[in-house]
């Protein structure tokens, strides 16, 4: 599976699959960098997945339908203008012309009807999980509750470490300068602030990440170690109770940090 970002907007990436002749997008907020692409390589749209209905994620979709009919699978629990094919937890959606399957994953929190899409076939898995999972971060709770983010969370953590993780934003180094201040002794999480910041000097995106990756640097991912509950502790001035309140402080702080 040979995947590119297309930079949009200021920090968006539409994501695009594809083969020697067609190819597939997720989450096109915008149709012009997707229709350049389309142009540039002489590829054919077969196909477009959407995570959530925020208008960076599918405010191309019009335009990219009256070049390209093609079917769009999207959340089933959200109304999106486009979406023919909508999806939910254990559906299967397979794209004919470039012989790919994904397992949809109901993750409700950003949004309330959020879905990731996960490849079947050769490892590694691809993850596009939209707004939920960023690198070193977390998407906001603008409709969900920090128990779905947990919940969506732990759905990522389970996948192979090997999973690559697609994420819509170049967030990760402001989302590192987060994870530094909430876990401020974590080795493996300064080798990977290195490896980034020189990405971004080259203007180089810093996604794909891993779950293994993440694991082992994203606070959002790590709030069960004492050392992030003791910062949150000092932070707040409150003992987080469980796991839930953990990440509902460390999501909080994160929102005015
Ligand atoms: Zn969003
Ligand atoms: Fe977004």
């Amino acid at each position: 599976m040979h995947i590119i970002p297309l930079p949009a907007f200021r920090d968006n990436y539409i994501w695009l699959i594809r083969d020697g002749r067609h190819a597939v997008v997720v989450d096109p907020g915008d149709a012009a960098p997707v229709l350049d692409y389309l142009a540039r390589e002489g590829l054919q749209l077969a196909a477009i997945l959407v995570t959530h209905h925020h208008a960076d994620h599918v405010g191309g979709l019009g335009t990219l339908l009256s070049h390209a009919p093609v079917p769009v699978h999207g959340p089933f629990n959200e109304r999106i203008d486009g979406v023919d094919h909508p999806v939910a937890e254990g559906d299967t959606v397979r794209i004919d012309a470039l012989d790919l399957e994904f397992d949809v994953l109901d993750v409700p929190a950003h949004t309330a009807g959020h879905i990731a899409y996960v490849s079947r076939g050769t490892p590694p898995r691809a993850l596009f999980c939209g707004d939920t999972l960023f690198s070193a971060g977390c998407g906001r709770l603008f409709e969900g509750s920090a128990r779905q983010l947990a919940d969506a969370l732990a759905r990522f953590a389970a996948l192979p470490d090997d999973t690559l993780v697609y994420c819509t934003h170049e967030y990760t180094l402001s989302n590192l300068a987060f994870a530094r201040a909430a876990e401020p002794h974590n080795p493996e999480r300064d080798a990977y602030v290195e490896r980034c910041q020189a990405l971004r000097a080259a203007n180089r995106p810093t996604l794909p990440s891993t779950i293994g990756q993440e694991k082992a640097i994203n606070p959002f991912l790590r709030s069960d170690q004492a050392q992030i509950r003791d910062v949150l502790a000092g932070h707040s001035g409150v003992w987080p109770a469980d796991a839930i309140e953990c990440l509902a402080a460390l999501r909080a702080w994160k929102d005015t940090f």
